[in-house]
Order: C-alpha cells, then structure tokens, then sequence
C-alpha cells in the first residue's frame, strides 16, 4: 500500500503531462487551422439564417450564423435562403407566398446592404473570391422551397433580379414543382411537366438546382434534364442513417456522376439515432469521409442548416466551423482536400451553372 502511495505523485505528473501535450497538439492544429482557412475560400451552402436576422425581435446571440459568428468560425461565404412554408397548392395561396418570399428576399437584402464594409451579397463565384481578398463577407441570396413560384415561371426571373442564385425545388410535402424525399406520395413520379420547364428556365438564368428535400425520382429527373450539375445543399448520407431525406450510395454516386456536390448537414436528425450528447463533429466528419470514400473528395462540402435545425455538440454555432477542420486534419486530411471540402468544389459547380447559362444564351 505504501508503496502505491509512493507512485501516486508520479502518476499524476505522468497524467498532467500527457493532459497539457494533448493541450498544446490540440492549440497546435487551431492555429494550422486559422491559417489554412486564412488562405482557402470557406463556404456554408444552406442556413435560414436569413429569417432569423430579419424577424420582428432579432436576439443575435440566438442566431446561430450572423456575421460575426460567421467570420470567428472562418467563413468566407453562407447562404441565406428564404424558407417558405408551404400552404394549399391554390391560386390565392400560391400568390401570397410570392409577395412574402419577395418581401423577406428584400429585407434580408437591405440588411446586408447596411453593412457594407462587413458584407456583399455574392451574385457569382467570383463575387466571392474578390470579397474575400477584401476581407468581406459573401451572403449568397436564394429560396428553399420553389412553393411561391407556383405555377409561374416569369417569377423565377424576379426572384433572379433580387438576387436569387439558388433554389430548394421542395421542402417537405410535394409541390408545383415535384415530389419530396419526406411524405412521398408521388403526386408526379418525380418532375412535373411545369417543374422540368423550370428546370431549363434555372439552367437558362445560371440558378443551381438543389434536391435536398427532393425525392429520389426527382433527382434523377433533374440529373438527366439538368445541362449543369446538380447539388444537395444539406443532406447526410444513408448508410448510416436512414432518414428519408438522407442519400442513398446510388444517389451520392450520381450526382457525383454529373459532376454535382453533395454538401453533408449538421443536424443530429440527419446524422446519427444516437441521443443528442454523443453526436459531435466526429459523427459529422464520418458522413464526410463516407462520401469521400464512396466517390472522391472532389464530391463533398458543407451545408450546415444554422437556425433551422443544424448544429450538434462541438458545433453549437458557426463560430465553431474551424473545429470541423481540426477533426479532419487530426484524420490526415491534406491542406488539398480541406481546400476542396470547404469551397473548391462548391465554386467548381457553381462556375459550370454560369458557363452553362453562358452557353444557353
Ligand atoms: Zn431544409
């Protein structure tokens, strides 16, 4: 017993010690992160954060990706779509969802517009290259769900005009536009005539089709009608949770196929039935690396849902995103593929959207 007792102050030294290099490896990979992301164009393709900056009483230590929590995080460039709920496919209704979507669309333009020397709004890639050397946000407008489009396709050239370079083509129930992943009564089979002309009107105008939220046969509808590629802009990957919303390997591999980016969510209900506490940034970086392993790096990014369901543990907010870094650096991840995972590919797709409509034209 005594001579435990002897030990015990060494073993403690030996803890504290090998407590304080776990300490100084982990400060080590922050700062290698902080550089890396200084140098490579960081961006976060789906958020409704634009609803929360933008209601009644705005609390921003609620909202999950503000600017300032944006750039603490290092990140170049967030997507700020309108969510639209979606009501009666009616007339009445339709119309009405139109005028509220073009009213948030312009509120959260002018709030942005307010802030100029911290923020753009990014109308093209390069928009955002040229606003990170000048050490300003990019915001990038959009609409997740085409609900408010109805059955009018002069209104996607009005959501265009105010900036729209995305479009969610459902949330959860089907539309105008399509069938959704979620309830899926098949109303269409995939497409709908109207929905494939918008499709060719996205193409025609430079708008990125995102099938989050779509339902399979959708997908595959708009990756053969599409001239450009296609994007899920949050989904996870089935495999290891089979949620409805997630992709199967046949879909990550298509839209890889059509040179598309499938952009991994944070939200515990895409990621993982484990109870909340045990699902952090190493449950996320496993999709990650799943689709990687599946289809090439050149495949996967991120679209976190901040303030509309993302975040887990580790990332509460956007002020964390460097820590996803940290994770996959600790993975041996190259400088390269972090480059790729965080906006290389993203602005690869969005460049063939462009040149796609160049072509059109
Ligand atoms: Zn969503």
């Amino acid at each position: 017993m005594k001579r435990c007792l002897n030990l015990l102050p060494a073993l403690l030294l030996l803890t504290a010690l090998g407590f304080t290099a776990q300490q100084d490896e982990d400060a080590m990979l922050l700062r290698r992160a902080e550089k890396l992301h200084d140098k490579i164009v960081s961006i976060d393709t789906h958020t409704d954060t634009a609803l929360a900056l933008t209601g009644d009483s705005v609390d921003l230590a609620k909202v999950q990706a503000d600017f300032a929590k944006l750039r603490e995080g290092r990140i170049d460039c967030c997507f700020y779509p309108v969510f639209v709920d979606q009501g009666p496919l009616e007339d009445a209704s339709r119309d009405s969802a139109y005028l509220w979507t073009r009213g948030r669309m312009e509120a959260i333009r002018a709030y942005i517009e307010a802030r100029p020397r911290e923020a753009r709004i990014a109308l093209g890639p390069e928009d955002v290259v040229k606003n990170k050397k000048r050490h300003r946000l990019s915001l990038v407008m959009g609409i997740e769900n085409g609900y408010p489009i109805g059955r009018d396709l002069g209104r996607v050239k009005d959501f265009y005009d105010l900036g729209t370079r995305i479009i969610t083509l459902s949330h959860n129930y089907d539309n105008d536009i399509c069938d959704a992943s979620r309830y899926p009564q098949n109303t269409w089979g995939g497409l709908s005539p109207f929905g494939k002309d918008l499709v060719k009107e996205m193409n025609r105008l430079g708008i990125i089709v995102d099938c989050s939220h779509a339902s399979t046969s959708t997908l595959y509808d708009c990756l053969e009608l599409s001239k450009a590629p296609v994007i899920c802009s949050h989904s996870c990957v089935y495999a290891i949770k089979d949620h409805p919303r997630n992709l199967t390997d046949d879909e990550i591999r298509a839209i890889a196929a059509k040179g598309g980016v499938i952009q991994v969510t944070t939200g515990r209900w895409a990621l993982s039935w484990l109870p909340s506490p045990q699902v952090d940034i190493g449950v996320f970086c496993d999709h990650v690396e799943y689709i990687r392993n599946l289809v090439g790096v050149e495949y996967v990014g991120i679209g976190t849902d901040f303030d509309g369901g993302g975040g887990m543990k580790e990332l509460e907010d956007a002020s964390r995103m460097k820590y996803i870094t940290v994770e996959l650096m600790r993975r041996g991840w190259t400088d390269r593929e972090l480059e790729l995972f965080w906006g290389g590919n993203f602005l690869r797709v969005w460049r063939a959207v462009e040149k796609a409509a160049e072509t059109a034209k």
